[in-house]
C-alpha cells in the first residue's frame, strides 16, 4: 500500500492523538502517504479528508481528546453509507484504513472489511471493554483521573465520617470501577459483571463504623444503576445520609499517561506494518505486553471478565 487513512470514532479517549501521530510518522517512515479523516465515519462518508504531514501531528502526543474529532454516526450501519465511504476512499486513492475507537468503531471497520476494504482497528476507549486486548488506549489515563478524585473525596469523607457513592463510567465493563476501587482502598465496588446484595453492603457499613472506620467509599459503575438511585436504596435501609458524586465526562479528558502514550504509539506503528503488508480485517491488542492481532469479528460483542472477577474478589478480601 502506498496511501492509507486514519480516523477516530465513538467516545474520545486520551492517547488517541498519540496513536494518530504514530500512524502518520510510521507511515511516512515507510514511504506511505496518510490522510486524516475528520469526524469518524461521518467524515468518511462526507469525504472530509486531509493529507497529513509529519508537522501536522506535531505537538499532539501529549494532548487529550482527538485532533481528528469524533462523531456518532448511526447511518454508517447501513450498506449505503458503507459503500459511499469506500467510494470516497477510492476517490482519494486510499488503499487501507486505520480505525481508532471502541466496539461500535470496530463494527464499522468490520462492515468495510466485508465489502473487501482492508481495515485495521486500534482499541481506543477509556472503558477497557474490548476483547482481544488486555488494555485499551485511554484506560490508564482515565483510572488515574478517577483515582485523583477518589483520594480527594476520601479526605472529606474521613473528616465527616461519611459514606460516599462515586459513580464512574462503565456501561458493560466494570474495569474503571475495579481498578480505581482497589487503588483507592474503597470499601465496596459495584460492577455490572457481579450481582450485589444491598442489605449485606449496609451491614458492612454498620460493622465498619462499629470497628472505628471513619469513611465508607463505594465505587459504582454507571452500567449497574445511577449513583443517586443506589444511595437512595442504601438510605432506605439505614439512615446513612449517603453522599453521591457523579464523575461524568471529566474521566474522558486530560493529557494521556506515559503508559497510554507508549501503548498508542506501539498500536499506531503496528497498524501501519499490517497495512503495508496488505493485511486487513484485523483488530490490534496487547497481550502479556506483546502486540497481537485478531480478526475483527473474533473480538466483536465479547467481554473478557476473568481478570475482573479475580480483582473483585481481591477487593472483597482486603477492603475491610
Ligand atoms: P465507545 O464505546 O468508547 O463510546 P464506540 O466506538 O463503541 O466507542 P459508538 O458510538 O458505539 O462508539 O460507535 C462509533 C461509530 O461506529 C458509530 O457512530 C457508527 O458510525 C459506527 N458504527 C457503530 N455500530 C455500527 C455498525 N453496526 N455498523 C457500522 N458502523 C457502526
Amino acid at each position: 500500500m502506498k496511501r492509507i487513512a486514519v480516523l477516530t470514532s465513538g467516545g474520545d479517549a486520551p492517547g488517541m492523538n498519540s496513536a494518530i501521530r504514530a500512524v502518520v510518522r510510521k507511515a511516512l517512515y515507510e514511504g506511505i502517504e496518510v490522510y486524516g479523516i475528520n469526524y469518524g465515519y461521518a467524515g468518511l462518508v462526507a469525504g472530509d479528508f486531509k493529507k497529513l504531514t509529519r508537522q501536522d501531528v506535531g505537538d499532539i502526543i501529549q494532548k487529550g481528546g482527538t485532533s481528528l474529532y469524533s462523531a456518532r454516526y448511526p447511518q454508517f450501519a447501513t450498506e449505503e453509507g458503507q459503500l459511499k465511504g469506500i467510494e470516497e476512499l477510492k476517490k482519494f486513492g486510499i488503499e487501507g484504513l486505520v480505525a481508532i475507537g471502541g466496539d461500535g468503531t470496530y463494527r464499522g471497520a468490520h462492515a468495510l472489511t466485508q465489502h473487501g476494504y482492508p481495515c485495521v482497528c486500534i482499541p481506543g476507549t477509556i472503558d477497557n471493554d474490548i476483547a482481544g486486548t488486555d488494555y485499551t488506549v485511554g484506560f490508564d489515563t482515565a483510572i488515574n483521573t478517577v483515582l485523583d478524585s477518589l483520594d480527594k473525596i476520601r479526605d472529606t469523607a474521613t473528616s465527616h465520617v461519611r459514606t460516599f457513592v462515586i459513580e464512574v463510567m462503565g456501561r458493560d465493563a466494570g474495569d474503571i470501577a475495579l481498578w480505581t476501587g482497589i487503588a483507592s482502598g474503597a470499601e465496596q465496588i459495584i460492577i455490572p459483571e457481579v450481582d450485589f446484595d444491598i442489605t449485606k453492603i449496609a451491614e458492612k457499613i454498620r460493622q465498619g463504623r462499629e470497628h472505628g472506620k471513619k469513611h465508607t467509599i463505594i465505587v459504582l459503575a454507571e452500567g449497574v444503576m445511577g449513583g443517586n438511585e443506589f444511595a437512595e436504596k442504601l438510605d432506605a435501609i439505614d439512615n446513612f445520609h449517603v453522599r453521591v458524586t457523579v464523575l461524568g465526562h471529566v474521566q474522558r479528558g486530560g493529557s494521556p499517561s506515559a503508559r497510554d502514550r507508549v501503548l498508542a504509539s506501539r498500536f499506531g506503528a503496528a497498524a501501519v506494518d499490517l497495512l503495508k503488508e496488505d493485511k486487513g480485517g484485523l483488530a490490534l491488542g496487547i497481550k502479556n505486553e506483546a502486540i497481537v492481532s485478531n480478526p475483527i469479528e473474533d473480538v466483536l460483542d465479547k467481554l473478557e471478565t476473568t481478570s475482573n472477577l479475580a480483582l473483585y474478589q481481591l477487593n472483597q478480601e482486603i477492603s475491610f
